[in-house]
C-alpha cells in the first residue's frame, strides 16, 4: 500500500531579493512512486533569472548593506540558525524530499537532510577561518594577500540529493561572503523552496540567496547571464560541457561534479560477507541514483561463483517499496523518463549478452503508476559493453570477472569517468597500492558510500573538476587578491 502523506504542499513560488514571486508559468512535480502530481511550481523565465541574479549582485555590492556588513562570525551564525532550523523541521524536510524524489523515507530521515546539517555547521565553523597570508619575500615591499567573495553564484542542483547537494554549494558560498541564485532540479523543487522559508526565518538578509525554479532554460539563463561570477554545478557529463561552453562567452568561474562509472574491486582475500553487503548498498542504496554508486563490479574469479550466488540472492531479498514506509530499502525512480532510461540499459545488457542473475523489470505496486525497478545484477559483462562503460543512474549493476591486480587496475581506469572507486581485500599493500593507481577522487578501503562534510569529493576526468566539501571547496567560492605597499 502507498501511504497517503500527511505533508501539506503548497504551490511553489520564486524567491528574488526576500519576496515570494510568482513565475511567468508553472509545472508539475510529481510523487514517482504514485506518478500524482504534488503540485504546481513557478517557473523562472530569463526575465525571472535576470531579477534573481540583479537582487544578489545588489546584495553582494551593497558595501553599507547588511551582508557586506556582517562580520564573518556574524555570518557563520547564521549558517548554524539555519542547521538548527533545518533539524528542528527535520521529519517534515525529510517526508518533502521523499514525497518529490521517491527515496526511502529512511535514508531521507537518517542519512540526506541530518547530513545537510552537518554540512551547513562544517561550512558554519568555516566562516570566521578564511584569511589571508602575509608573505615576507622583499625587503622594500610589505605583501599580503586577501582572500575575497567571488561574488554571485549560480548554484545549479540535480534530482538525486536535491536538499543535501544544495547544501555542499550554499555552505561554503556563503561562509566566505558570495550570494547566491539557487536553480533546484525541475524533478524536485520542493525541499530547496522549504529551505528558501528557512534562510529568512534564519535572518539572511533579503537577496543573499535567490530560488529560481524550473528546467534548463532556467539553467541556461544563469549560465549565460553577465552578473554571475561563478557556475557551480552538479549533473550529467553532457550538461556540464554545456555549462562550460555556455559560461566561456563571461568566463565564469565554474565547477562541475558530474556522472560516475565507479568500479567496485573485490579481491578473493577480503571479507567476503563485508564486500557482498558493499557491492549491494554500493550499487541499491538511493536506487543507483547516486553519482558515486558502484556501478561496476570486478570480482576476482577465485570467489566469482560464490560471491555472485550470495549476492544474486542479496539482490533479490530488497523489494522496491512504498518510500514513506520506514521498512523500505528501495524506492521509485524519480521520474518516467528516469525509469524508461534505466529499462532501456537492462534491455541492452541483454541484448549485449550479459548474463541476468536478479532483477531486470519494473514493479508495480498496489498496481499503481509509480516508477519501481526492481534491483539488477548482470554477471558475465564485458568491459566493452555499454552497460560497463555508460552511467545508468539507477539500480542495475555489471559485473565483470578478473584475474589479478594490473589487469583489474587497467580495466577501472578504462572509462571516462573517475569520481569514486572501492577495493576490498585483507592486503594493505595492495589496497594502498590500488589506491594510488586509481583515476578517482574517492576511494574508498573496504567500505563504500562513506562521506564527511570535511572530506573533499569531486572527480578526475570526465566526471567533472573543482572539489566540494572540506577545505578545498572554500579555494573555490574565493579569489586571491595580491597587495603590494612600498617599503623603499
Ligand atoms: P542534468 O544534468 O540533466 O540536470 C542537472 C541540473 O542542470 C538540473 O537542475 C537541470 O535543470 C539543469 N540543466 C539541464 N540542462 C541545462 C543546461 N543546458 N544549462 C544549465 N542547466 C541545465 O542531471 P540530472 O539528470 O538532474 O542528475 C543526474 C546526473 O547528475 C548524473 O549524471 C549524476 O552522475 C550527476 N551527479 C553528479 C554528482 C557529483 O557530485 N559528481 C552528484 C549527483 C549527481
Amino acid at each position: 500500500m502507498i501511504a497517503a502523506s500527511k505533508a501539506k504542499i503548497e504551490p511553489g513560488k520564486l524567491l528574488i531579493g526576500g519576496e515570494w514571486v510568482e513565475g511567468s508559468s508553472t509545472f508539475a512535480t510529481v510523487n514517482p512512486a504514485t506518478g500524482d502530481t504534488l503540485t504546481q511550481v513557478a517557473e523562472a523565465s530569463a526575465e525571472d533569472v535576470d531579477r534573481a541574479v540583479r537582487a544578489a549582485r545588489r546584495a553582494f555590492d551593497d558595501l553599507g548593506g547588511p551582508w557586506r556588513k556582517l562580520s564573518a562570525s556574524d555570518r557563520g551564525k547564521l549558517l548554524w540558525r539555519l542547521a538548527d532550523l533545518v533539524e528542528r523541521n527535520l521529519e517534515e524536510i525529510a517526508e518533502l524530499e521523499t514525497l518529490d524524489n521517491g527515496k526511502p523515507i529512511f535514508e531521507s530521515r537518517y542519512v540526506d537532510i541530518p547530513s545537510v546539517v552537518d554540512v551547513l555547521r562544517y561550512y558554519a565553523g568555516w566562516a570566521s577561518k578564511i584569511h589571508g597570508e602575509t608573505i615576507n619575500s622583499r625587503e622594500d615591499a610589505f605583501t599580503y594577500t586577501l582572500r575575497e567573495p567571488v561574488g554571485v553564484v549560480g548554484a545549479i542542483i540535480p534530482w538525486n540529493f536535491p536538499l543535501l547537494l544544495t547544501s555542499w554549494k550554499l555552505g561554503p558560498a556563503l561562509a566566505t561572503g558570495n550570494t547566491v541564485v539557487l536553480k533546484p532540479a525541475e524533478q524536485t523543487p520542493l525541499t530547496a523552496l522549504r529551505l528558501g522559508q528557512l534562510l529568512t526565518e534564519a535572518g539572511f538578509p533579503p537577496g543573499v540567496v535567490n530560488i529560481v525554479t524550473g528546467g534548463p532554460a532556467a539553467g541556461q539563463a544563469l549560465v549565460r547571464h553577465a552578473g554571475v561570477d561563478k557556475i557551480a554545478f552538479t549533473g550529467s557529463t553532457s550538461v556540464g560541457k554545456e555549462i562550460m561552453r555556455g559560461a566561456a562567452d563571461t568566463l565564469k568561474r565554474v565547477t562541475l561534479e558530474l556522472g560516475g562509472k565507479s568500479p567496485n574491486i573485490v579481491f578473493a582475500d577480503s571479507d567476503l560477507e563485508a564486500a557482498v553487503k558493499g557491492a549491494s548498498t554500493g550499487i541499491f542504496y538511493g536506487k543507483g541514483e547516486v553519482c558515486a554508486a558502484g556501478s561496476r563490479l570486478f570480482v576476482e574469479k577465485k570467489v566469482h561463483d560464490e560471491f555472485m550466488g550470495k549476492l544474486a540472492d542479496r539482490a533479490r531479498k530488497i523489494k522496491p517499496g512504498d518510500p514513506l514506509d520506514p521498512k523500505t530499502r528501495l524506492g521509485a525512480i524519480v521520474s518516467e523518463q528516469q525509469m524508461q532510461t534505466v529499462l532501456r540499459y537492462i534491455e541492452s545488457g541483454k541484448q549485449e549478452g550479459a548474463r541476468l542473475v536478479a532483477g531486470g523489470n519494473r514493479v508495480s505496486l498496489d498496481g499503481g503508476k509509480g516508477f519501481f525497478v526492481e534491483p539488477t545484477v548482470f554477471d558475465a559483462v564485458e568491459n566493452r559493453m555499454k552497460i560497463a562503460q555508460e552511467e545508468i543512474f539507477g539500480p542495475v549493476l555489471a559485473t565483470i570477472a578478473f584475474d589479478d591486480l594490473d589487469q583489474v587496475a587497467e580495466m577501472a581506469n578504462q572509462n571516462i569517468y573517475g569520481l569514486a572507486a572501492a577495493v576490498w581485500t585483507n592486503d594493505i599493500k595492495k589496497a594502498h597500492g590500488l589506491a594510488r593507481r586509481l583515476k578517482a577522487g574517492t576511494v574508498w578501503i573496504n567500505t563504500y558510500n562513506l562521506y564527511d562534510a570535511a572530506l573533499p569529493f569531486g572527480g578526475f576526468k570526465q566526471s567533472g573538476f573543482g572539489r566540494e566539501l572540506g577545505r578545498e571547496a572554500l579555494d573555490y567560492y574565493t579569489e586571491v587578491k595580491s597587495v603590494w605597499v612600498n617599503l623603499a
